[in-house]
């Protein structure tokens, strides 16, 4: 099928065809579908742009993601099939490393998503020999390496579950998550949580890597002033605003929503 670039939800459309090549091709599974599925209800409430609270977090994963260590990123099929070239483009940025981490692993998909991730420009990625693992978590979903995921100081886990978010957080690292959910066990664990759209978030982390690379004291002010609760908070007033402004008709179901006005409420939330 081909979409019109007129289309107004394009783009939305356009990730969906991805996802559905990408689980005949073996490199998504039937559940990461029904998770693209959750993901799109929530976009379609947020309006499917990015709100003034994720950009927010995403400034401040940007900031976190500089002055670490040894800051990971973490691709499943799903990242893969949606936002290869922006990851791969974010971890030359920053500079960080790759990790392949699967929930469903086999090594046929762990290859697969590495042949992917090398097409769009990426070396030395991990995932395939995993030499650790994540203490709390059963099964192949601790599977980890030491020079990646295990031993990272900040990760950043687009689209991870609740268990997993859990255990990285519990290991002492600073968890930078993608998930369009707020409500998720991952948003409400992560260190970050950034509720956005992956491919959106992605790219605004890398401008935002860029930006702040220039700038070291703006980005030690930035770590300092992120809340997470506040910034939470943030999101729910977001989405207060918009279910308002769509139930008066202000604002029709599939267009992006212009800023809210800034209230108490929003300006109260506002780091
Ligand atoms: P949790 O275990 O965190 O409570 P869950 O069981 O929904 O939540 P997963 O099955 O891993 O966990 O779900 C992945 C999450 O990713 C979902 O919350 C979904 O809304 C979100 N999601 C799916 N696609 C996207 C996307 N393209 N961008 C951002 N978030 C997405």
């Amino acid at each position: 099928m081909t979409i019109p670039r007129s289309h107004p939800r394009y783009e939305s459309l356009v990730r969906r065809e991805r996802l559905v090549r990408a689980w005949r091709e073996g490199v998504v599974v039937p559940e990461g579908l029904i998770a693209h599925g959750r993901g799109e209800a929530w976009d379609y409430l947020f309006g499917e742009g990015t709100s003034a609270p994720a950009l927010v977090a995403e400034r401040a994963a940007a900031a976190h993601l500089l002055a670490a260590s040894r800051p990971v990123i973490s691709v499943n099929g799903n990242v893969a099939a949606l936002a290869a070239r922006e990851v791969v483009q974010l971890a030359r940025a920053i500079p960080a490393r790759i990790e392949v981490n699967l929930f469903h692993r086999t090594e046929s998909r762990v290859k697969k998503i590495i042949r992917i991730l090398e097409r769009a420009g990426a070396r030395d990625i991990l995932g395939l020999r995993p030499n650790a693992r994540i203490p709390g978590i059963e099964s192949k979903r601790a599977l980890s390496h030491r020079d990646g995921i295990f031993r990272a100081d900040v990760v950043l886990v687009p689209l991870e579950d609740g268990d997993r978010a859990e255990a990285l957080v519990r290991m002492g690292k600073v968890v930078i998550s993608v998930d369009l959910n707020p409500l998720s066990r991952t948003s409400q664990r992560a260190t970050i949580p950034i509720v956005d759209e992956l491919t959106r978030a992605i790219l605004n982390t890398k401008k935002f890597v860029e930006e702040l690379k220039e700038n070291p004291e703006e980005a030690a002010r930035v770590r300092r002033a992120y809340r997470r609760s506040g910034n939470l908070g943030a999101v729910y007033s977001f989405l207060e605003w918009r279910l308002g402004s769509l139930r008066r008709g202000l604002v029709r179901g599939e267009k992006r929503p212009r800023a809210p006005k800034r209230t108490r409420a929003t300006r109260r939330h506002r780091q």
